[in-house]
């Protein structure tokens, strides 16, 4: 592949640079492909009604092309355009939810590219919460189609640097905008079906979600069921192996000092086979850990076990330096599922591969 040239801009979201933002966003209006920060993940955009630049995130990602993305707007109004019709339903989680981390799916209007939509009769829509992102979006005076910034089946970025890794050279301009405040993606929720379905559990939870509509269901493949029951998911980017460093993941669960209990007989039994050893875990688990012989090559700890919003907030960032630090095998123990608790397993399942250790 050929390098292309990577445009740098580091804005401080307090006081964000509006000629860097517009200079960028020019980049993305004349066809460019742009990484910005968003609070979920880093997004890479292109221009939504440009089939050739949409084409060129799917090429920079090595993205499946069954795999359609989100269509990123700053103003509501914008979704007139893009969806075929807009029920009164959609019309309250956009006033209760957005902008923030609630992806919706509706019915798509003529103007979306088939290749946004992976020839979906559907289309994905989002409003980010991130002052970076909406600043970019309103400069960009077009709808903007992005998924994560990370390469296709790795870990989405939450810092600027993981974008770099992946993509520079295969990008035309990279915005960094420090640290995300969500760290896992949008939560997408499907309204084209009665009841409401959760395709891919996110920054909005189950909870939030049944306050206001009742019933909502969760896609059967979010608890990874899809592989005993055959079933395909519904929102087609989670049937792909991912958000998984090249170590080998293993899931530990069970009480947490059974569990600690279980990682030191691991530990002992790979790192006698000469391999490098890495635990993900709270800090009581570390805690638990610490005394253990012999001890792993690396720990990576994600806060306090009862903050399930830093957890989130760091799972990504530990599920990249596994790289890293050059580890051949990972133990991470497992989490609660209420609030974001969801989404955490969900993402730490596919890292496992639906690997899990009972301890
Ligand atoms: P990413 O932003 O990289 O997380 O990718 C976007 C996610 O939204 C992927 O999991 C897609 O499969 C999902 N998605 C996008 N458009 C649709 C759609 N029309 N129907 C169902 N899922 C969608
Ligand atoms: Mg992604």
């Amino acid at each position: 592949m050929i390098t292309i040239r990577t445009r740098y801009y580091r804005i401080d979201p307090k006081v964000p640079n509006l000629t860097h933002i517009q200079e960028a966003a020019e980049i993305l209006r004349k066809g460019g492909v742009v990484a910005f920060p968003t609070e979920t993940v880093y997004g890479l955009g292109a221009d939504g009604l440009n089939p050739e630049a949409v084409a060129k995130i799917f090429k920079a990602k090595g993205r499946p092309a069954d795999n359609p993305l989100i269509m990123h707007v700053a103003q509501q109004k914008e979704i007139d355009l893009l969806a075929r019709e807009i029920p009164p339903l959609a019309e309250r989680m956009m006033e209760l939810f957005w902008p923030g981390p609630l992806t919706l799916i509706l019915p798509k209007s003529r103007c979306v590219p088939d290749i946004v939509t992976a020839g979906l009769d559907t289309v994905a829509v989002r409003m980010p919460a991130h002052p970076i992102a909406l600043a970019f979006l309103k400069a960009a005076r077009v709808p903007v189609a992005a998924p994560s910034a990370n390469l296709s089946g790795r870990p989405s970025p939450t810092i600027g640097t993981h974008v770099l890794k992946d993509l520079a050279g295969k990008i035309d301009a990279v915005v960094d905008g420090g640290k995300t405040s969500v760290g896992l993606e949008s939560t997408v929720l499907d309204l084209t079906s009665d009841p409401p379905v959760i395709l891919r559990p996110g920054g909005v939870t189950l909870e939030q979600l049944q306050e206001v509509l009742g019933q909502v269901v969760l896609d059967p493949a979010i608890r990874g069921e899809y592989l005993i029951d055959g079933l395909v998911p519904r929102a087609p980017g989670m049937k792909y192996a991912h958000y998984a460093p090249r170590a080998k993941v293993f899931l530990v669960e069970g009480e947490p000092w059974q569990v600690a209990l279980k990682m030191k007989e691991l530990v002992e039994q790979h790192k006698a086979e000469g391999k490098r050893v890495g635990i993900i875990c709270t800090e009581e688990m570390l805690f638990l850990c610490r005394e253990m012989v012999p001890q792993p090559d690396h720990y990576e700890t994600l806060g306090p076990g009862e903050d399930l919003g830093e957890v989130a907030s760091r799972l990504y960032s530990a599920l990249r330096n596994c790289d890293r630090y050059h580890l051949d095998v990972v133990f991470a123990q497992t989490f609660p599922e209420n609030g974001i608790g969801v989404a955490i397993m969900n993402r730490l399942r596919k890292a496992a591969s639906h690997r899990v250790i009972k301890a």
